[in-house]
Protein backbone atom coordinates (compact mmCIF):
# COMPACT_ATOMS: atom_id res chain seq x y z
CA UNK A 1 0.00 0.00 0.00
CA UNK A 2 1.96 3.37 -0.93
CA UNK A 3 2.70 5.95 1.09
CA UNK A 4 2.66 9.49 0.26
CA UNK A 5 4.37 12.09 2.22
CA UNK A 6 4.33 15.76 1.34
CA UNK A 7 1.60 15.02 -0.91
CA UNK A 8 -0.97 17.35 -2.44
CA UNK A 9 -4.85 16.35 -3.38
CA UNK A 10 -6.63 18.46 -5.87
CA UNK A 11 -10.36 18.21 -5.92
CA UNK A 12 -12.87 19.33 -8.21
CA UNK A 13 -16.59 18.96 -7.48
CA UNK A 14 -16.90 15.94 -5.94
CA UNK A 15 -13.76 14.02 -7.26
CA UNK A 16 -10.50 13.49 -6.95
CA UNK A 17 -8.43 15.21 -9.81
CA UNK A 18 -5.36 14.62 -9.50
CA UNK A 19 -2.97 13.46 -6.42
CA UNK A 20 0.91 14.54 -6.43
CA UNK A 21 4.19 15.03 -4.05
CA UNK A 22 5.78 18.04 -2.90
CA UNK A 23 5.18 21.56 -5.03
CA UNK A 24 1.92 21.90 -6.80
CA UNK A 25 2.09 22.31 -10.98
CA UNK A 26 2.48 25.64 -11.92
CA UNK A 27 -0.87 25.76 -13.77
CA UNK A 28 -2.82 24.36 -10.99
CA UNK A 29 -5.91 27.00 -10.22
CA UNK A 30 -8.30 25.83 -7.12
CA UNK A 31 -10.37 28.48 -5.59
CA UNK A 32 -9.57 27.05 -1.82
CA UNK A 33 -6.33 25.78 -0.36
CA UNK A 34 -6.49 23.53 2.80
CA UNK A 35 -2.91 23.33 4.34
CA UNK A 36 -2.70 19.68 6.70
CA UNK A 37 0.59 19.62 7.27
CA UNK A 38 1.64 16.78 9.19
CA UNK A 39 -1.60 15.28 9.12
CA UNK A 40 -2.65 11.47 7.76
CA UNK A 41 -5.39 11.27 4.95
CA UNK A 42 -6.93 7.89 4.19
CA UNK A 43 -10.03 7.10 2.30
CA UNK A 44 -13.23 6.51 4.41
CA UNK A 45 -14.56 3.55 5.33
CA UNK A 46 -16.72 1.54 3.70
CA UNK A 47 -19.03 -0.64 5.21
CA UNK A 48 -20.33 -3.33 3.00
CA UNK A 49 -22.75 -4.94 5.03
CA UNK A 50 -25.71 -3.48 7.46
CA UNK A 51 -29.07 -3.63 9.13
CA UNK A 52 -28.87 0.67 9.80
CA UNK A 53 -32.42 1.17 9.34
CA UNK A 54 -34.67 -0.76 12.10
CA UNK A 55 -37.15 0.37 14.68
CA UNK A 56 -35.51 0.15 17.93
CA UNK A 57 -33.03 -1.31 20.11
CA UNK A 58 -32.87 -4.28 21.96
CA UNK A 59 -30.73 -3.49 25.34
CA UNK A 60 -33.55 -5.53 26.90
CA UNK A 61 -32.68 -8.80 25.30
CA UNK A 62 -29.01 -8.49 26.04
CA UNK A 63 -29.72 -8.43 29.55
CA UNK A 64 -31.57 -12.16 28.80
CA UNK A 65 -28.96 -13.20 26.88
CA UNK A 66 -26.67 -12.39 30.10
CA UNK A 67 -29.08 -13.75 32.77
CA UNK A 68 -28.35 -16.80 31.04
CA UNK A 69 -30.74 -17.22 27.88
CA UNK A 70 -28.68 -18.33 24.48
CA UNK A 71 -29.83 -16.65 21.33
CA UNK A 72 -32.29 -19.51 20.08
CA UNK A 73 -33.89 -19.72 23.57
CA UNK A 74 -34.52 -15.64 23.15
CA UNK A 75 -35.75 -16.35 19.06
CA UNK A 76 -38.34 -18.82 20.83
CA UNK A 77 -39.73 -16.25 23.58
CA UNK A 78 -40.22 -13.91 20.73
CA UNK A 79 -37.01 -12.12 20.21
CA UNK A 80 -34.44 -12.44 17.74
CA UNK A 81 -35.27 -10.91 14.30
CA UNK A 82 -39.00 -10.96 14.98
CA UNK A 83 -38.91 -8.47 17.34
CA UNK A 84 -37.74 -6.59 15.41
CA UNK A 85 -39.84 -7.59 12.91
CA UNK A 86 -42.58 -6.41 14.63
CA UNK A 87 -41.58 -3.15 15.71
CA UNK A 88 -40.88 -2.54 11.77
CA UNK A 89 -44.52 -3.37 11.19
CA UNK A 90 -45.75 -0.39 13.87
CA UNK A 91 -43.16 2.49 12.90
CA UNK A 92 -44.01 4.61 10.18
CA UNK A 93 -42.08 5.29 7.08
CA UNK A 94 -41.17 9.29 8.39
CA UNK A 95 -40.02 7.62 12.01
CA UNK A 96 -37.47 5.14 10.56
CA UNK A 97 -35.67 7.39 8.20
CA UNK A 98 -35.64 9.74 11.25
CA UNK A 99 -33.98 6.86 13.40
CA UNK A 100 -32.03 6.27 10.65
CA UNK A 101 -31.20 9.58 9.69
CA UNK A 102 -29.29 9.90 13.33
CA UNK A 103 -27.58 6.59 13.40
CA UNK A 104 -25.83 7.62 10.05
CA UNK A 105 -24.50 10.25 10.54
CA UNK A 106 -23.22 9.08 13.30
CA UNK A 107 -21.53 6.83 12.00
CA UNK A 108 -19.98 9.40 9.26
CA UNK A 109 -18.51 10.99 12.26
CA UNK A 110 -16.94 7.74 13.13
CA UNK A 111 -15.56 7.94 9.56
CA UNK A 112 -17.94 6.15 7.41
CA UNK A 113 -19.06 7.53 4.22
CA UNK A 114 -20.11 4.60 2.32
CA UNK A 115 -22.63 1.59 3.40
CA UNK A 116 -24.97 -0.86 2.37
CA UNK A 117 -28.09 -1.38 4.05
CA UNK A 118 -30.60 -3.91 4.18
CA UNK A 119 -34.22 -4.59 4.58
CA UNK A 120 -35.34 -7.72 6.27
CA UNK A 121 -36.78 -6.53 9.21
CA UNK A 122 -40.76 -5.96 6.99
CA UNK A 123 -41.12 -9.32 6.25
CA UNK A 124 -44.29 -8.51 4.43
CA UNK A 125 -44.83 -7.23 1.04
CA UNK A 126 -45.86 -3.86 2.51
CA UNK A 127 -43.34 -3.51 5.22
CA UNK A 128 -39.98 -4.41 2.90
CA UNK A 129 -41.11 -1.94 0.83
CA UNK A 130 -41.36 0.74 3.51
CA UNK A 131 -38.31 -0.24 4.73
CA UNK A 132 -36.65 0.00 1.28
CA UNK A 133 -38.47 3.12 0.49
CA UNK A 134 -36.39 4.59 3.43
CA UNK A 135 -33.04 3.45 2.07
CA UNK A 136 -33.94 4.94 -0.74
CA UNK A 137 -34.55 8.63 0.86
CA UNK A 138 -31.79 8.63 2.67
CA UNK A 139 -29.19 7.49 -0.21
CA UNK A 140 -31.51 10.20 -2.19
CA UNK A 141 -30.78 13.24 0.91
CA UNK A 142 -27.04 11.85 2.37
CA UNK A 143 -23.54 12.52 1.44
CA UNK A 144 -23.15 8.86 2.15
CA UNK A 145 -22.86 6.36 -0.80
CA UNK A 146 -25.54 3.62 -0.39
CA UNK A 147 -26.62 0.99 -1.67
CA UNK A 148 -29.72 -1.33 -0.92
CA UNK A 149 -30.44 -4.64 -0.33
CA UNK A 150 -33.54 -6.77 -0.34
CA UNK A 151 -33.61 -9.19 2.20
CA UNK A 152 -36.80 -10.75 2.82
CA UNK A 153 -35.84 -14.29 3.22
CA UNK A 154 -34.27 -12.85 6.83
CA UNK A 155 -36.52 -15.15 9.29
CA UNK A 156 -39.73 -16.90 9.11
CA UNK A 157 -42.69 -14.27 10.00
CA UNK A 158 -45.03 -16.14 12.84
CA UNK A 159 -47.87 -16.70 10.22
CA UNK A 160 -45.93 -18.94 8.28
CA UNK A 161 -44.72 -21.49 11.22
CA UNK A 162 -44.01 -24.65 9.45
CA UNK A 163 -44.77 -23.27 6.22
CA UNK A 164 -40.80 -21.74 5.27
CA UNK A 165 -41.72 -22.75 1.35
CA UNK A 166 -44.82 -20.99 1.16
CA UNK A 167 -42.77 -17.99 2.75
CA UNK A 168 -40.11 -18.27 0.06
CA UNK A 169 -42.86 -18.57 -2.60
CA UNK A 170 -44.34 -15.12 -1.58
CA UNK A 171 -40.76 -13.10 -1.71
CA UNK A 172 -40.12 -14.91 -4.95
CA UNK A 173 -43.80 -14.15 -6.54
CA UNK A 174 -45.12 -11.47 -4.44
CA UNK A 175 -42.46 -9.38 -2.78
CA UNK A 176 -39.43 -9.42 -5.75
CA UNK A 177 -41.45 -7.85 -8.36
CA UNK A 178 -42.92 -5.26 -6.48
CA UNK A 179 -39.21 -4.18 -4.95
CA UNK A 180 -38.14 -4.60 -9.26
CA UNK A 181 -41.00 -2.67 -9.97
CA UNK A 182 -40.23 0.51 -8.02
CA UNK A 183 -36.13 0.16 -8.34
CA UNK A 184 -35.60 -0.36 -4.36
CA UNK A 185 -33.37 -2.63 -4.75
CA UNK A 186 -29.43 -3.32 -5.93
CA UNK A 187 -28.91 -6.77 -4.71
CA UNK A 188 -30.49 -9.42 -3.10
CA UNK A 189 -29.68 -11.51 0.05
CA UNK A 190 -30.94 -14.42 2.22
CA UNK A 191 -29.87 -15.64 5.54
CA UNK A 192 -28.92 -19.16 4.32
CA UNK A 193 -28.84 -20.98 8.22
CA UNK A 194 -30.31 -23.97 10.02
CA UNK A 195 -33.42 -22.83 11.44
CA UNK A 196 -33.91 -20.02 9.06
CA UNK A 197 -33.64 -20.96 4.92
CA UNK A 198 -32.21 -23.94 3.74
CA UNK A 199 -29.51 -23.98 0.81
CA UNK A 200 -32.53 -24.90 -1.75
CA UNK A 201 -34.46 -22.45 -0.91
CA UNK A 202 -31.73 -19.58 -0.26
CA UNK A 203 -30.68 -20.53 -4.28
CA UNK A 204 -34.35 -20.42 -5.33
CA UNK A 205 -34.68 -17.15 -3.83
CA UNK A 206 -30.90 -16.11 -5.43
CA UNK A 207 -31.57 -17.68 -8.78
CA UNK A 208 -35.38 -15.70 -9.37
CA UNK A 209 -33.47 -12.13 -8.29
CA UNK A 210 -31.30 -12.81 -10.94
CA UNK A 211 -34.19 -11.95 -13.58
CA UNK A 212 -34.78 -9.09 -11.92
CA UNK A 213 -30.78 -7.99 -12.53
CA UNK A 214 -30.12 -8.33 -8.22
CA UNK A 215 -26.73 -9.78 -7.89
CA UNK A 216 -26.33 -11.53 -4.44
CA UNK A 217 -24.76 -10.51 -1.10
CA UNK A 218 -25.64 -13.88 1.02
CA UNK A 219 -25.62 -14.29 4.91
CA UNK A 220 -24.13 -17.59 5.20
CA UNK A 221 -21.73 -19.77 7.42
CA UNK A 222 -22.74 -17.93 10.55
CA UNK A 223 -23.33 -20.68 12.85
CA UNK A 224 -23.43 -23.84 10.33
CA UNK A 225 -22.35 -24.75 7.37
CA UNK A 226 -25.02 -25.80 4.61
CA UNK A 227 -22.91 -26.48 1.72
CA UNK A 228 -23.85 -22.41 0.41
CA UNK A 229 -20.49 -21.37 -0.69
CA UNK A 230 -19.36 -23.80 -3.71
CA UNK A 231 -22.88 -22.68 -5.75
CA UNK A 232 -23.23 -19.39 -4.72
CA UNK A 233 -19.71 -18.76 -5.76
CA UNK A 234 -20.47 -20.57 -9.08
CA UNK A 235 -24.11 -18.57 -9.25
CA UNK A 236 -21.88 -15.04 -9.09
CA UNK A 237 -22.61 -14.04 -5.81
CA UNK A 238 -21.08 -10.46 -5.46
CA UNK A 239 -20.56 -11.13 -1.63
CA UNK A 240 -20.69 -13.99 0.88
CA UNK A 241 -21.03 -12.82 4.31
CA UNK A 242 -20.20 -14.42 7.88
CA UNK A 243 -18.42 -16.86 7.27
CA UNK A 244 -17.37 -17.76 10.71
CA UNK A 245 -17.88 -21.94 10.47
CA UNK A 246 -15.37 -22.88 7.42
CA UNK A 247 -14.02 -26.22 6.33
CA UNK A 248 -10.47 -25.72 4.26
CA UNK A 249 -11.69 -26.66 1.21
CA UNK A 250 -14.30 -24.29 1.33
CA UNK A 251 -11.77 -21.62 2.32
CA UNK A 252 -9.99 -21.87 -0.73
CA UNK A 253 -13.40 -22.35 -3.16
CA UNK A 254 -13.79 -19.01 -1.85
CA UNK A 255 -10.22 -17.86 -1.96
CA UNK A 256 -10.12 -18.57 -5.85
CA UNK A 257 -13.35 -17.11 -6.98
CA UNK A 258 -14.37 -13.44 -7.67
CA UNK A 259 -16.24 -13.26 -5.02
CA UNK A 260 -15.49 -11.25 -1.71
CA UNK A 261 -15.54 -12.81 1.58
CA UNK A 262 -17.16 -10.04 4.10
CA UNK A 263 -16.32 -10.41 7.81
CA UNK A 264 -18.13 -9.10 10.59
CA UNK A 265 -16.10 -9.31 13.56
CA UNK A 266 -18.32 -7.21 15.35
CA UNK A 267 -20.98 -9.74 15.21
CA UNK A 268 -18.69 -12.29 16.22
CA UNK A 269 -17.11 -10.13 19.32
CA UNK A 270 -20.74 -9.55 20.09
CA UNK A 271 -22.71 -12.92 19.86
CA UNK A 272 -19.35 -14.43 21.43
CA UNK A 273 -19.62 -16.97 18.58
CA UNK A 274 -15.71 -17.79 16.21
CA UNK A 275 -14.55 -14.94 14.18
CA UNK A 276 -14.19 -15.73 9.87
CA UNK A 277 -10.81 -17.40 9.34
CA UNK A 278 -9.65 -13.79 7.43
CA UNK A 279 -6.00 -14.89 7.90
CA UNK A 280 -6.71 -17.92 6.29
CA UNK A 281 -8.61 -16.48 3.40
CA UNK A 282 -6.10 -13.27 3.04
CA UNK A 283 -3.55 -16.24 2.52
CA UNK A 284 -5.11 -18.38 0.01
CA UNK A 285 -5.84 -15.33 -1.94
CA UNK A 286 -9.04 -14.29 -1.29
CA UNK A 287 -10.35 -10.50 -1.39
CA UNK A 288 -11.65 -9.87 2.25
CA UNK A 289 -13.79 -6.83 3.23
CA UNK A 290 -14.71 -5.95 6.84
CA UNK A 291 -18.19 -4.80 7.58
CA UNK A 292 -20.06 -3.98 10.78
CA UNK A 293 -23.60 -6.09 10.11
CA UNK A 294 -24.62 -2.65 12.21
CA UNK A 295 -28.22 -4.28 13.44
CA UNK A 296 -30.46 -4.31 16.62
CA UNK A 297 -29.97 -8.03 17.41
CA UNK A 298 -26.37 -9.40 17.22
CA UNK A 299 -24.03 -6.55 16.39
CA UNK A 300 -25.01 -2.82 18.06
CA UNK A 301 -22.03 -1.36 16.73
CA UNK A 302 -21.38 0.26 13.44
CA UNK A 303 -17.38 1.97 14.50
CA UNK A 304 -15.36 0.26 11.57
CA UNK A 305 -12.64 1.80 13.77
CA UNK A 306 -13.50 -1.12 16.23
CA UNK A 307 -13.63 -3.50 13.11
CA UNK A 308 -10.32 -2.73 12.30
CA UNK A 309 -8.84 -3.75 15.65
CA UNK A 310 -11.17 -6.78 15.76
CA UNK A 311 -10.14 -7.79 12.69
CA UNK A 312 -5.86 -7.02 13.85
CA UNK A 313 -6.16 -8.52 17.19
CA UNK A 314 -8.59 -11.69 16.61
CA UNK A 315 -8.24 -12.32 13.10
CA UNK A 316 -4.29 -11.31 12.75
CA UNK A 317 -4.58 -9.09 9.89
CA UNK A 318 -1.63 -6.76 9.17
CA UNK A 319 -2.83 -2.93 10.02
CA UNK A 320 -2.62 -2.58 6.03
CA UNK A 321 -4.58 -5.51 5.10
CA UNK A 322 -7.67 -4.18 7.73
CA UNK A 323 -7.73 -0.79 6.21
CA UNK A 324 -8.22 -2.11 2.86
CA UNK A 325 -10.42 -5.19 4.02
CA UNK A 326 -12.02 -1.60 5.22
CA UNK A 327 -12.44 0.52 2.28
CA UNK A 328 -11.31 -0.76 -1.20
CA UNK A 329 -12.29 -4.19 -0.86
CA UNK A 330 -15.90 -3.39 0.98
CA UNK A 331 -16.30 -0.67 -2.03
CA UNK A 332 -15.53 -3.78 -4.42
CA UNK A 333 -18.31 -5.66 -2.19
CA UNK A 334 -20.81 -2.88 -3.19
CA UNK A 335 -19.54 -3.03 -7.23
CA UNK A 336 -18.28 0.34 -6.01
CA UNK A 337 -14.15 0.25 -6.41
CA UNK A 338 -13.91 2.42 -9.57
CA UNK A 339 -15.79 5.18 -7.34
CA UNK A 340 -14.49 3.98 -3.85
CA UNK A 341 -12.57 2.87 -1.51
CA UNK A 342 -9.05 4.30 -2.13
CA UNK A 343 -7.30 8.02 -2.71
CA UNK A 344 -7.12 7.75 -6.60
CA UNK A 345 -7.58 10.34 -9.73
CA UNK A 346 -10.87 9.93 -10.29
CA UNK A 347 -12.53 8.61 -7.28
CA UNK A 348 -14.98 10.34 -5.25
CA UNK A 349 -13.33 12.96 -2.60
CA UNK A 350 -14.09 10.48 0.28
CA UNK A 351 -11.40 10.73 2.76
CA UNK A 352 -10.42 10.80 6.54
CA UNK A 353 -8.03 13.20 8.19
CA UNK A 354 -6.11 12.11 10.85
CA UNK A 355 -4.18 14.51 13.95
CA UNK A 356 0.14 14.58 13.58
CA UNK A 357 -0.05 12.25 16.61
CA UNK A 358 -1.44 8.89 14.91
CA UNK A 359 -0.71 6.72 12.31
CA UNK A 360 -2.16 3.85 10.54
CA UNK A 361 -1.34 1.57 13.13
CA UNK A 362 -3.51 3.60 15.44
CA UNK A 363 -6.87 2.91 14.11
CA UNK A 364 -6.78 -1.06 15.29
CA UNK A 365 -4.90 -0.12 18.32
CA UNK A 366 -7.27 1.94 20.01
CA UNK A 367 -9.75 -1.08 19.23
CA UNK A 368 -12.83 1.22 18.38
CA UNK A 369 -11.56 5.15 19.64
CA UNK A 370 -12.44 7.77 17.74
CA UNK A 371 -8.89 9.01 16.56
CA UNK A 372 -10.60 10.85 12.98
CA UNK A 373 -10.67 14.60 12.99
CA UNK A 374 -12.46 15.42 9.92
CA UNK A 375 -14.38 13.65 7.30
CA UNK A 376 -15.12 14.81 3.69
CA UNK A 377 -17.27 12.78 1.49
CA UNK A 378 -17.99 14.22 -2.20
CA UNK A 379 -15.04 16.80 -1.62
CA UNK A 380 -16.97 18.60 1.47
CA UNK A 381 -16.54 18.38 4.70
CA UNK A 382 -19.04 16.90 6.71
CA UNK A 383 -17.21 16.78 10.11
ZN1 LIG B 1 -26.33 -9.16 8.62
Amino acid sequence: MPILKNAWILVADDRIKEIGVGALPEDSRYDEAIDMEGKKLLPAFVDSHSHLVYAANREDEFAMRLSGKSYAEIAEAGGGILNSARKMTQASEEELLADARKRLSALVKMGTGTIEIKSGYGLSTETELKMLRVIRKLQAESPVSIKSTFLGAHALPEEYKGRVDDYINLVIEEMLPAVAEESLADYVDVFCEEGYFSLDQSMRVLEAAKAYGLSAKVHVNQFNSLGAIKPMVDMGAVSLDHLEVMDDAEVEYLAESQTIATALPGCSLFLDISYTPGRKLIDKGAALALATDLNPGSAPSGNMALMMGLACSQMKLRTEEALVAATLNGAAAMELSDDLGSLEQGKLANFLVLPQEFTLASIPYHMGHNLIEEVYLKGNKIV
